[in-house]
């Protein structure tokens, strides 16, 4: 369907941008979980942007101790669910877009239903396990999976998509150490959150995806970004295997 005009006119300063293509953003499905300090940023990035369809998956609620970073939240929402917080603010924002919520964790019981359909996950994860599911969904079901991750100083991004690339467990295959609670200062989310949806509209746009087999680092203690590749490790358990039916 083409823009309205009142699409035209709320896009007008990126329809300028060389090489924006808003339908192919109305038409696109993207799929956010987690709604703390990644997913919330590169949700509200997501939504502004015109991205047609969204997805919000968190089964949280708001405590006091995440509001120094998870700034689409304030001290009012404390007690109440962060998908649907976060699904209300995205659609006032902007309400040509559809916006829906799942109050679930991803598992591997509900893994197909929480991606089918969709183009595109973005990964606002606290937690290196819960990203190894959302990857193995993500390589099963054949979705595009854009990470994100912080801890102190450090932020990362990286790109999967198998079998074009590798995938997270081809990069980072078993458990991390869980530092609990991680630390972490707002800033930091805020700034990787926001490479994800830049990743995440570039993507959708043109198809491209310069972090095939890249993650980039961002340290902040030192303002530097850095790049390490990496190689499809053809003994991975996730996606070395041939694809499983998906959709
Ligand atoms: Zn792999």
């Amino acid at each position: 369907m083409p823009l309205s005009k009142s699409e035209i006119e709320r896009y007008q300063r990126q329809l300028l941008v060389d090489g924006w293509d808003q339908e192919k953003l109305k038409n696109s499905r993207v799929l956010v979980v987690g709604a703390g300090g990644l997913g919330g940023i590169s949700a509200t990035y997501l939504a502004s942007a015109g991205v047609g369809h969204l997805r919000v998956c968190d089964s949280d609620t708001v405590e006091l101790s995440n509001l120094n970073r998870q700034i689409v939240f304030t001290t009012e929402d404390i007690g109440r669910p962060k998908a649907y917080l976060l699904a209300k603010r995205l659609s006032a924002q902007n309400p040509e877009i559809e916006v829906e919520t799942v109050s679930d964790r991803l598992t591997g019981a509900n893994a197909r239903e929480l991606t089918a359909g969709f183009d595109l996950v973005v990964d606002g994860l606290d937690n290196h396990s819960d990203r190894l599911k959302l990857n193995r969904a993500s390589v099963d079901f054949q979705i595009p999976y854009i990470y994100g991750a912080i801890n102190e100083w450090l932020g990362q991004l990286s790109f999967f998509n198998p079998p074009k690339t590798a995938c997270l467990a081809c990069l980072m295959p078993g458990e991390l150490p869980n530092q609990k609670p991680t630390p972490v200062f707002g800033a930091l989310p805020g700034v990787i959150g926001s490479l994800q949806a830049t990743l995440a509209l570039r993507y959708l746009m043109t198809g491209e995806n310069p972090l095939a087999n890249t993650l980039l680092i961002f340290r902040a203690d030192a303002m530097a970004f850095e790049t390490v590749t990496y190689e499809k490790r053809p003994g991975c358990e996730v996606c070395g295997k041939t694809v499983r039916s998906g959709r």
